[in-house]
């Protein structure tokens, strides 16, 4: 069976490119960059290069940017290591309600710890509202965590808006922008984002290593202690061969961020524009138009996501329902609650996230099976209620 694979939120394929730059790292050129002979030195230079990558990419400097093992590290580093750096002026952090568990769990540590932290409201189409944030800042606000684009349904928020109101009010403004590299232009230095957190394995790059871009402005305290490595702010032998495919994988990113996500939205939008003509009941989950170029997040009316994600890996279509993190657990999407998605719907949505791969003919067969597959479950679901009503 062909498999199909519409699940580029959750991860997606190592590149080829990628994989060609990495190599030596994972064979020949193996040293240890803190050391001192040839091998470290030729080591250390692998990670500059893929530092200065990095770098380019985002529209910073080489030294704004620390390398991690993910997004999940760079979103809990960020958070905790800036709201400590500036304790001594306040302790008042604001984020949302529709952050990565990552940002919500180091923000619900952090309260523990004796901060204060407001989570702000998103509308029906999962953005802020800048009025509320502004609101909300405060004498004792120091800093504000906002994600770039949301995993689940894709929502792209004004983040050039909230950069400047952070400015103004002399904020820092961390971001979360796993999902958004390579699939919205962002230059750290024009917009004035103070902190970035970024993964690999979400840019055809390699799983567990990603980075925190952190401005030279501004101050953060040490995650990990025991060594020099990243500026003695996080401790422990680099993941050499990981660095040097993230730094591929953000170059080529941000290479090809015009012609992926045109080409990217032309199929997500024909899909939308097949599944409502054919579907009744669907309804599309998110921002209309400000919204990421690969995702597409629907809820079918009488429709059981879960069942539907199972029946459609039966003829081996790969989605998802809410993010991979919290699937495997059946508490409704966050998300989809604070956008006050009703109930039913929630319970319906699938997230189908396509790519730069994902072609025409896919499109056309998934629609197909998903025709088939709503259809049965509402006979299904049908057939149950009429037993149930039978039974009373
Ligand atoms: N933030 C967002 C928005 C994400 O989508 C993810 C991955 N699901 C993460 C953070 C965590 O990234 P990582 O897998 O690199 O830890």
């Amino acid at each position: 069976m062909n498999r199909i694979y519409m699940d580029n939120a959750a991860t997606t394929p190592l590149s080829s490119e990628v994989l060609a730059e990495m190599m030596p790292v994972l064979t020949t050129d193996f040293g240890n960059p803190n050391s001192l002979h040839s091998f470290g030195r030729d080591a250390k230079q692998y990670i500059d290069i893929a530092r200065s990558r990095v770098a380019r990419g985002l529209g910073c400097d080489d030294e704004e940017v620390y390398f991690t093992s993910g997004a999940t590290e760079s979103n809990n580093w960020a958070i905790s290591g800036i709201a400590r750096a500036y304790r001594h002026k306040g302790n008042h952090i604001i984020t949302t309600k529709i952050e990565h568990p990552s940002v919500l769990e180091t923000c619900r540590k952090m309260e523990r710890d004796g901060y204060r932290v407001t989570y702000l409201d998103v509308d029906e189409t999962g953005l802020v509202r800048i009025d509320q944030l502004l609101h909300y800042i405060g004498a004792d606000t120091i800093l504000v965590s906002i994600m770039a684009a949301n995993n689940e349904v894709g929502t792209i928020q004004n983040l050039q808006a909230i950069a400047n109101i952070a400015k103004e009010k002399g904020v820092i403004f961390h971001t979360d922008a796993t999902q958004a590299v390579g699939a919205i232009n962002l230059n750290v230095h024009e917009m004035g984002i103070d902190a970035m957190s970024i993964s690999g394995h979400k840019l055809n790059g390699p799983k567990g290593v990603g980075a925190l871009y952190v401005s030279n402005r501004i101050i953060i305290t040490p995650f990990m202690n025991g060594g020099e490595q990243e500026y003695g702010l996080r401790a422990g032998t680099s993941n050499v061969a990981g660095i040097v495919g993230l730094g591929k994988a953000v170059e080529i990113a941000t290479r090809d961020i015009l012609a992926n996500s045109k080409k990217v939205r032309s199929l997500r939008d024909y899909f939308i524009a097949e599944v409502e003509k054919k579907i009744e009941m669907t309804y599309l989950n998110g921002h209309s138009i400000q919204r990421l170029p690969n995702n597409i997040n629907l809820s079918f009316g009488m429709v059981d996501g879960e069942s539907l994600m199972c029946m459609l890996d039966t003829y081996g279509i790969a989605v998802s329902t809410g993010s991979a993190c919290s699937s495997g657990s059946t508490e409704a999407s966050h998300v989809l609650v604070a956008m006050g998605i009703p109930a039913d719907l929630v319970q319906g949505a699938v997230r189908f996230s396509i790519s730069k791969s994902t072609t025409k003919e896919e499109i056309d067969f998934v629609v197909e099976k998903l025709v088939e597959s709503v259809a049965k479950l509402r006979k299904i679901s049908a057939m149950q209620k009429s037993q149930v009503g039978k039974g009373e």
